[in-house]
């Protein structure tokens, strides 16, 4: 078995020479093959070649001629990489390649994904409130089972990518997609150091952005096979709502006779009615964009298959193919 170890980085000269040197004396002792992936995200900090030591077959280094993001650089080290093993590691050296074994234990337990849990974390107390409150978020409304989702360091097995696409910040949540996906996941915890060269390249954005980045996961992998199922059980809610404020309004009318001008709940009944339709509505056309698409996809299949067996039968004939 092969382990690719991919490291994103951007400006982070005075970090990586040391991170290389404690790496690769870690995966030395290791008893798997293993080669390191250095993806230079459009570092501007001028670096030297020579800081980064030995590049060899074993270390390479590929280059984004500018700044894709922190996901195109993982997928950019992911295609580059020969491992049936991939681990991501931050270049920033907070986490620590000692580490390493401890996550290849899991694996060799049967673990499909292993991420870390950053015990002893350095960071700003508002990093850490906000890491406590995601946590529980996550854990109630998306029954995650992570302890430390944004952990940067994880060994995970190739087949996981089958269908996973990394794009802007969605390496956030691919922990996530491997659980949902039905992996066998686990954690690890894993020492944090504070960061002792370059900045963080990560501001308060992240904080929101965060946010948006784990509804976009739960969205995706829940209910991007049932869409009236997410959309519908909100509209249904709405429109409960209203109709129920509309029978009591009904009723008051009816049978007490209370005239319903200048009465507010009636426009809040009506706004909950159309409201929960709408969104319903929402959701029957994510089915129908979801069914034209299989469609789509099920008439591909065919007509190549097609295709080629009538390929194979113009070739039967005597025929050339390249000419239908
Ligand atoms: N990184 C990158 N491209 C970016 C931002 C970050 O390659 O646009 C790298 C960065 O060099 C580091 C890792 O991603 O190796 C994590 O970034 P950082 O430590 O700044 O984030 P934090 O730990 O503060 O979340
Ligand atoms: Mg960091």
């Amino acid at each position: 078995m092969m382990i690719s170890v991919v490291i994103p980085f951007h400006n982070e000269k005075k970090n990586l020479p040391i991170l290389i040197k404690k790496l690769t004396h870690v995966l030395k002792k290791i008893n798997l093959k293993w080669e390191i992936l250095l993806v230079d995200d459009g570092s501007t900090d001028q670096y030297q070649l020579s800081d980064i030591e030995t590049l060899n077959e074993k270390i390479k280094l590929i280059k984004h001629i500018k700044r894709l993001g922190k996901g195109e650089a993982l997928k950019t080290g992911i295609e580059n990489s020969k491992g049936e093993l991939i681990s991501f590691i931050d270049a920033d050296l907070q986490d620590d390649p000692e580490d390493l074994p401890k996550f290849l234990e899991k694996i060799h337990q049967g673990y499909d994904f292993v991420n870390g849990v950053r015990i002893n974390r350095k960071e700003g107390l508002l990093i850490k409130i906000y890491s406590k409150i995601a946590y529980l978020f996550l854990k109630i409304f998306f029954h995650s089972p992570y302890k430390d989702i944004n952990c940067g360091f994880k060994v995970f097995r190739r087949k996981i990518l089958d269908d996973f696409i990394f794009y802007g910040n969605n390496f956030r949540f691919f922990p996530l997609y491997a659980f949902y996906q039905g992996y066998k996941v686990t954690e690890v915890p894993v020492n944090n150091h504070k960061r002792k060269f370059g900045r963080s390249k990560f501001g308060s954005g992240k904080l929101i952005g965060g946010i948006f980045d784990m509804i976009t996961a739960f969205f995706l992998y829940k209910f991007s096979e049932k869409p009236l199922y997410f959309f519908g059980g909100i509209g249904m809610i709405f429109s409960l709502g209203g109709f129920l404020v509309l029978v009591y309004l009904a009723y008051e009318r009816l049978i007490h006779n209370l005239l319903l001008y200048r009465r507010p709940l009636l426009f809040l009944g009506m706004l909950f009615m159309i409201v929960g339709v709408q969104i319903t509505m929402t959701g029957i056309i994510g089915e129908l964009i979801l069914y034209l698409n299989k469609k789509l996809e099920d008439k591909n299949k065919f007509s190549y298959e097609s295709r080629s067996s009538f390929d194979h039968h113009q070739h039967h004939l005597g025929w050339r193919s390249t000419n239908i």
